[in-house]
């Protein structure tokens, strides 16, 4: 099966859902469910499904589900300040040297837990150059940015050409050094990751692409093999995890796919991200202190290599921020108070300089 008949005998709208997914929750509902956030899913993806298991880690990350028309009084359509630091149509300048840049608002897959899904389900426009040439101006008038971060929308839903372009107007921006991708196409439709693809955005910048498995079970021979293409073709492999209450929060799931991110793909865990505050995701969300214990148990007992960074984005727009845990139990003067990662308490003294 080539990508493109992948993406055609997968979900690619609401309609196809009954005769997809044989699930009785797919009835009465589902209307008023893709009205909330559309629905989308490739068929080999689909196929990664237990349709014998009622909570199929896989299953919730695409299909509705009902709790997502219960929205919590916290809850916010823009969950991380997106508009606050939009200085173009389509760019996000939040911090100093790096921006956001969406040249879609389409995806492979529609994740139900996703923070910009009121967003993408609202404008849900494709790539044109017209849409982000102010974007690219601002870029270019911006000499203290080092780094574009495609995001969206999934950006390796654009064809080869229309990436090929894009990084070529990138790369006339000389004080850009680092093109960074975030996508899931290499989880949900890795037969994508063509050589094409990987030759359309080799050239003047250095490439990192930050993947987003969230489960060990998404890491398919057909993954394998498009990483495999991605590091052959020099570029830096990363992963970011959303921490998903019921697919990934226990200590198993978690230590199995940090591991097998390295071990497997190449790639090294950078972020595992707290739930955002996403209206109608509630049913998603782990504690912080859940997440917490979930580091305790990463950080030590397995590589420090598969270790992410577990990280919250305040909502609106103040930024990430690391959650720990900290290992520093007390601190008076010179002395410090840690514990380890086995759980004992060490006393460090500072030598005075
Ligand atoms: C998350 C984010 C980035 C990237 O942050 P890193 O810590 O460099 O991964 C950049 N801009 C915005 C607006 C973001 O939300
Ligand atoms: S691929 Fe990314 S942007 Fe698209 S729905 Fe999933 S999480 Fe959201």
């Amino acid at each position: 099966m080539s990508w493109s008949q992948d993406v055609q005998q997968g979900i690619r709208t609401a309609r196809d859902l009954p005769r997809l997914v044989g699930n009785p929750q797919a009835g009465a509902d589902s209307k008023k469910l893709t009205k909330i956030f559309k629905v989308r899913a490739p068929k080999s993806y689909i196929d990664l499904v237990n349709p014998s298991d009622p909570h199929d880690p896989i299953a919730a990350q695409f299909f509705p589900d009902e709790r997502e028309l219960r929205f919590l009084s916290g809850e916010l359509p823009d969950p991380i300040g997106d508009k606050r630091w939009e200085k173009a149509p389509r760019l996000v300048h939040r911090y100093p040297d790096r921006v956001l840049l969406f040249p879609t608002f389409q995806c492979a897959v529609y994740c139900r837990y996703c923070f910009r899904k009121e967003r993408i389900n609202d404008e849900g426009e494709g790539f044109s150059k017209a849409a982000i040439a102010s974007a690219l101006s601002y870029i270019a008038s911006q000499p203290e940015l080092r780094e574009v971060i495609l995001s969206g929308g999934d950006p390796w839903t654009l064809s080869d050409r229309q990436l090929k372009q894009l990084r070529i107007e990138l790369e006339k921006i000389s004080h850009l050094r680092l093109l960074r991708v975030h996508t899931r196409v290499p989880v949900v439709l890795p037969r994508r990751v063509t050589s094409d693809l990987v030759d359309a955005l080799r050239g003047r910048l250095m490439v990192c692409v930050v993947m987003h498995f969230n489960h060990p079970r998404e890491i398919t021979n057909d993954a394998i093999v498009a990483c495999q293409r991605l590091r052959e073709g020099g570029f830096m492999l990363l992963n970011q995890t959303v921490l998903l209450r019921g697919v990934n929060d226990d200590e198993t799931t978690l230590k199995t796919l940090m591991q097998e991110l390295v071990y497997s793909l190449g790639a090294k865990p950078y972020y595992l991200h707290h739930c955002d505050k996403t209206r109608g995701i509630g049913h998603f969300r782990t504690t912080i202190e859940h997440g917490t214990t979930l580091m305790r148990s990463l950080r030590g007992h397995i590589s420090g290599v598969c270790v992410p960074n577990y990280m919250l984005d305040l909502p609106g727009g103040d930024g990430k921020v690391p959650l720990g845990p900290s290992y520093v139990e007390r601190h008076s003067g010179q002395e410090w108070g840690f514990r380890t990662y086995d759980g004992k308490t060490h006393t460090y003294v500072e030598e005075p300089t």
